[in-house]
């Protein structure tokens, strides 16, 4: 459920026609619902209510600093990715022990500056990360707190760019190697392995892959309290799927019992690190149509919204819903949905069935909170769109449009 829907022909954000922000803040537009934000992060966070643990929103979903201070009002924690959404977070008021680091590649500098937030704990990737960790923990006269990112070898059945828990991913490290790692870390003095992490990949929409995965982390675990080790953080990660098209993703709710009742028993903080489920659907991208062009093979719309605003589909063929922004009830025909951009990847949508468009009109992409504006770039020299927050009628820039002296500020 979110809060964009049509009332008498006209797509509302919460309070607010979609036209109106349109007409006021130009077009391309992402749109944000606070309301949605929180409702899915209720929905979400609990699901897990029965016992200890901790939502940690997926920074790279939605990184804007208006989102993430409405998760940390919620009590909401955050998984990071790099110093740049440490430094994100921190401005967003998401307090150190509240923040998980994930990532294959973590730099000294960035280390560092989690060291100096006392962040939660590191998600640990590899045993030289685990030496670096030490070693810069032990020159500021610290200790950094750990779990190790576990590779189950588990098939999320989803695209293979966001795989991440396979045996040919570069994440994480397999079960054997992870014997080697706690017990290494049990004997570094800048080392506290306080917990165990896996993160199989995105936009799951079956619960089976998880519990594959929960089984064998937990039979690991068994594993390292046999060795004497204070495991106290479970950390399962992200990835539940949300419906873009046709996809039938379980409810966060049947997620969480599932989840719940394998662990319920054991003395455990539940990490989740939920990206997707919470921001997918709690954006759109307003677009407005510049020309139409037909071929004989096709009808084209070509709209001011390109791949560099929203990737997803020339990255991973991905679906996004799109609808006009006002209804006119016009015939329906088949469009490629393209942009500006010269490549033949830059297109939102083909083959779609929508009712006719013409000039100078507005569409809505649907879906585009999550992955939308983190994954936006200036290629073709377009500035980057406005981010606006829209809670009942009130509306917030939470990002204003770049502007051309932007994109030129930082080349000397
Ligand atoms: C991307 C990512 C997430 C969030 O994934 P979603 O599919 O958006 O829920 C969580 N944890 C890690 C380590 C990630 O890389």
């Amino acid at each position: 459920m979110n809060h964009f829907e049509y009332r008498k022909g006209e797509l509302f954000a919460e309070e607010v026609p979609v036209r109106k922000l349109a007409e006021e803040y130009g077009t391309p537009l992402y749109v944000y619902s606070a309301s949605t934000i929180r409702r899915h992060f209720k929905a979400f966070d609990s699901a897990f209510d029965g016992l200890a643990h901790m939502t940690c929103f997926s920074v790279k979903a939605n990184s804007n600093i208006g989102v993430l201070r409405l998760m940390a009002e919620m009590g909401g924690g955050v998984d990071i990715v790099s110093g740049g959404e440490l430094y994100r977070a921190l401005k967003a008021g998401v307090p150190g022990e509240k923040i998980v680091y994930s990532g294959v590649g973590k730099k000294a500098h960035e280390i560092r500056e989690a060291l100096e937030a006392d962040i939660l704990m590191f998600n640990v990737e590899s045993m030289p990360e685990l030496e670096r960790i030490n070693d810069i923990a032990l020159r500021m006269g610290k200790v950094a707190r750990v779990s190790f990112r576990i590779n189950p070898d588990v098939d999320p059945k989803t695209h293979p760019y966001i795989s991440t828990g396979m045996k040919k991913n570069k994440f994480g490290l397999d079960i054997e190697h992870s014997r080697i790692a706690y017990a290494l870390a049990q004997e570094l003095p800048g080392i506290e392995p306080i917990g165990i992490d896996c993160h199989i990949g995105s936009q799951l929409t079956t619960i089976e892959p998880f519990l594959e995965a929960l089984q064998k982390i937990l039979k690991f675990y068994k594993e390292l309290q046999a060795m004497g080790m204070d495991i106290r953080y479970l950390d399962l990660g992200g990835g539940l799927g949300i419906t873009y098209d046709q996809e039938e993703p379980p409810h966060p709710e049947v997620f969480g019992k599932a989840l719940s009742d394998a662990i319920k028993d054991l003395p455990l903080t539940l990490i989740l690190e939920p990206g997707r489920v919470i921001a997918g659907n709690m954006g759109i991208l307003v677009t407005e149509a510049q020309y139409l062009k037909s071929t004989p093979s096709k009808n084209f719309v070509i709209v001011d919204a390109a791949m560099n605003d929203l990737v997803r589909p020339a990255l991973y063929q991905s679906f996004h819903g799109i609808g006009e922004v006002v209804q006119h009830g016009r015939a329906p025909q088949m469009y490629d949905v393209v942009g500006p951009i010269c490549e033949s990847s830059d297109f939102l949508a083909r083959d779609r069935e929508l009712p006719e468009i013409r000039q100078g009109e507005l569409l809505a992409v649907f879906s585009a909170g999550a992955y939308g504006f983190t994954m936006a770039s200036n290629y073709n020299s377009r500035p980057r769109t406005a981010e606006l927050i829209v809670d009942g009628d009130k509306v917030t820039v939470a990002r204003r449009r770049e502007t051309y002296e932007d994109l030129v500020a930082l080349e000397l």
